[in-house]
């Protein structure tokens, strides 16, 4: 868990180098900048309320639906960008403190993501840093998946083997091996056969 946290940690700095500029396109498609930061912010306050829900038993679900979730973007995007910069800062820092309150049983505690999935909350913290070091990847400023810790990434492609569950054999370095898994960009990622992977889905 402790590891998890850092790489919060490092994904939450990432991200802050890569919001000075939010007016330009990120590499998500038909995504700009300021939408991945007001994605990154509501995505805190969602998981905060996984985190609610572990500590009081009371559900509270992610978001009220995906439409909502959507139109949540849709209109945050439009804020000024210190205001969208300081609220990414507010909601992650509140995520991390209020995961800081909760009780070895309520970390137990079953929840559900956003696609109807049940967890226990523990992996809460785990889906934060994905959200935070794969977008900081998406926000196009500089950063790399080589640019992310190692063992993160050794984690990310085992968990989204386990969850696509179709996965083809590929072979390549572990960055890009990550990306590809992702459905983000990648290179020199082959295929049993020796030819070029094909795409796959975005993941995330
Ligand atoms: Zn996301």
């Amino acid at each position: 868990m402790d590891r998890v946290l850092d790489w919060i940690d490092e994904g939450t700095q990432l991200c802050r180098g890569g919001m000075a500029e939010l007016d330009a396109p990120s590499l998500l498609p038909g995504w700009s900048r300021r939408h991945v930061a007001a994605h990154l912010a509501l995505n805190a306050e969602a998981l905060g309320n996984l985190v609610s829900w572990a500590r009081t038993g009371e559900e509270r679900p992610m978001y009220p639906s995906a439409e909502a979730r959507n139109a949540d973007i849709e209109a945050a995007k439009s804020r000024p960008a210190d205001e969208l910069r300081s609220w990414f800062e507010e909601a992650s820092a509140g995520l991390t403190a209020a995961m800081g309150t909760l009780t070895d049983a309520q970390w137990q505690t079953e929840v559900r993501t956003s696609r109807g999935v049940p967890i226990p909350a523990t992996e809460v913290p785990w889906m934060r840093s994905c959200e935070v070091l794969i977008h900081a990847v998406d926000l196009g400023t500089g950063p790399t998946f080589a640019d992310l810790p190692t063992d993160f990434l050794t984690a990310l492609c085992d968990k989204i083997r386990s969850q696509r569950g179709n996965v083809p054999d590929v072979d390549g370095p572990l960055p890009q091996l990550a990306a590809y898994l992702s459905g983000r960009p990648y290179v020199d990622v082959l295929g049993s056969d020796g030819k070029p992977a094909q795409e796959l889905p975005p993941w995330l």
